[in-house]
């Protein structure tokens, strides 16, 4: 066993981070308040920080840093699944702009169960930052259970026809295309009748309506597909085999914890109180303050394992199908415990949500106590992960 990374690793981490400090304005992990976790701060909060992000974005294709791990035949960098994750690990920790959904969730799917049409069609426009896609599983009566999905989509000469809805959608408002899953089969067992398909927004048919989340964000819809016509060259891999690629796409999504956000937020907390110290205002020296606080330590720093320990996984050629759910599940309680103690340790001034001289942290603590109840819901409740572990993990019956 050996802890520490390599050589080319750690010079790999310079290069990110001093790509982020040049990148990025240096105030910006200040002002992006994104939660450790959550997901409600998905906008940004101004037009300034709006056109930065983008032309960041911009910048991170153009190094070819979108699609780091991927094959250089299909426009990556061939990087290893730890140099991944040191980059993410950066990123999140300086708080910038995410690389999304098409280039996380269904650019590895379709590299992975796609048909070579399926690559030359959308690989080199994901891996180009060209498009942005949306999640298109949740429905009113399917969430947990995605197998009991609704909506149909029937071959009808060289087009699928799509009908149905759905919902808790994050960002289609803002996306390309849908990555959807439909039911190709009425008739088959639940896990081989559905199929999985890339639809474009602007078909004829698909209309998005707007969710408001609990931090008052427009981040999430309502999406309802009545007749929508679809290529049949944008089913992805084999019909009715969707199930399976969906489970894939689920453990990749997974992954994507934001790990160093929690640290990140953590510093700023410890200096808090030992700002306050300095003041003249104990709070350093309070007992309950310090056990707090050294428990959250201690779970930053296994979540931090969790993390190192998945990419390790990927890179010996392994599903880590039980280990996405662990990490998952891990950083997502840890993003609701951490949010909970920086209320108490702030206590009647965490409600204070407008900076002002008076406000700990710039207001970031009652943001983060709504937002961070949806970590533990978003990409499979934590009941869910759970019983993933039991399972696949400790090979308990299933239920
Ligand atoms: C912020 C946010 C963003 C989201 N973004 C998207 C998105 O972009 N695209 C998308 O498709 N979906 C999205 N979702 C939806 C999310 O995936 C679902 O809400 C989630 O999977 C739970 O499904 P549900 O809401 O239907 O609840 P249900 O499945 O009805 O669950 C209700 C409760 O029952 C529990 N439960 C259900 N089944 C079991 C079981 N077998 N064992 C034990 N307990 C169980 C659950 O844990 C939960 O507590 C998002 C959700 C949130 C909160």
């Amino acid at each position: 066993m050996e802890f520490g990374f390599s050589q080319k690793e750690i010079e790999f981490q310079e290069a990110v981070e001093e790509f982020l400090k040049k990148e990025l304005p240096p105030d910006w992990p200040e002002k992006s308040r994104h939660w450790p976790g959550g997901y409600g701060t998905i906008e940004m909060p101004n037009r300034e920080m709006a056109d930065t992000a983008r032309e960041f974005r911009r910048k991170l294709a153009q190094k070819g840093w979108f699609t780091i791990a991927w094959p250089e035949q299909y426009g990556g960098k061939a990087h290893s699944h730890i140099e991944q994750a040191i980059f993410d690990e950066r990123m999140s920790y300086f708080r910038a702009p995410s690389v999304g959904i098409a280039t996380r969730i269904a650019g590895p799917t379709i590299l992975r169960f796609g048909t070579e049409e399926n690559k030359q069609d959308w690989i080199p426009r994901i891996a180009n930052a060209e498009i942005e896609m949306w999640l298109a599983y949740s429905e009113p009566d399917a969430g947990s259970d995605l197998a009991g999905i609704q909506t149909t989509a029937v071959l009808e000469g060289e087009e699928y026809v799509i009908n149905g809805q759905k919902v808790w959608s994050t960002i289609a408002h803002l996306a390309d295309y849908a990555w959807l899953i439909a039911k190709t089969d009425p008739d088959g067992h639940r896990h081989h009748r559905v199929s999985l398909f890339v639809v474009d927004n602007k078909s004829p048919g698909v209309t998005i309506k707007p969710l408001i989340n609990i931090v008052g964000v427009h981040s999430f819809n309502e999406v309802f597909f009545d007749n929508v016509r679809v290529p049949a060259k944008n089913l992805i891999g084999d019909k009715n085999a969707g199930f399976y690629y969906l489970m894939t796409a689920l453990d990749f999504e997974r992954l994507l914890v934001g790990i160093g956000g929690f640290r990140r937020f953590f510093e700023e907390l410890v200096e808090y109180v030992k700002q306050m110290e300095r003041e003249g205002k104990p709070l350093g020296k309070n007992h309950s303050v310090r056990v707090k606080l050294a428990e959250i330590a201690v779970k930053i720093e296994i979540a931090y394992l969790f993390f190192w320990r998945t990419a390790e996984k990927l890179d010996k050629g392994q599903v880590p199908d039980v280990e996405s759910s662990v990490l998952k599940l891990t950083t997502t309680e840890l993003s609701r415990h951490l949010a909970n103690v920086t209320m108490e340790i702030f206590g009647p001034y965490s409600q204070l949500v407008t900076e002002s001289e008076w406000t700990p942290l710039r207001g970031m603590a009652p943001r983060g106590y709504l937002d961070c109840v949806s970590a533990t819901i978003g990409a499979g409740t934590s009941e869910i992960q759970r019983s993933i572990i039991a399972t696949r993990g400790l090979g308990l019956p299933r239920k």
